[in-house]
């Protein structure tokens, strides 16, 4: 699927938009959360314009084998030694306000479960 030209995050892989950028490879582009939510918060998205992850099925598994192979590598490289969660919102419920498929990595602390 085609770069999404007004997508934020695909703004932010092309370059377009600065990031920190913390971890890439041919697949996902992990960069600083604007917003940060832990100690490290890291958002892991596809290079390709995927909205979420109900899509999954449109893709060929190698695609999707390799952007979640992506979420982990990032997440291990970011990751404090106590653990981390890696979360993927979807719909107005979960408050997902970007509609291009993104990780949160969220690490540094310990996290609330149930998550609020
Ligand atoms: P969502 O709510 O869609 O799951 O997560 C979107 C995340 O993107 C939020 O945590 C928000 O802080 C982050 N965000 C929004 N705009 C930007 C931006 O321009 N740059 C970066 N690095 N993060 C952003
Ligand atoms: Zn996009």
């Amino acid at each position: 699927m085609a770069d999404n030209a007004d997508c934020l995050f695909c703004r932010i892989v092309r370059g377009e938009v600065p990031a920190k950028v913390v971890y890439e490879d041919d697949a996902v582009v992990a960069f600083a959360d604007l917003n940060p939510q832990a100690p490290t918060h890291v958002l892991v998205v596809p290079r390709e314009h995927i909205p979420d992850v109900t899509q999954f099925g449109a893709y060929p598994p190698e695609v999707i084998g390799a952007v979640m192979q992506g979420v982990a590598a990032a997440a291990d490289q970011v990751r404090a030694p106590g653990g981390f969660r890696a979360v993927a919102n979807v719909g107005p419920d979960s408050g997902q306000s970007v509609m291009h498929l993104h990780f949160h990595v969220l690490s540094g602390r310990r996290l609330a479960w149930p998550p609020g």
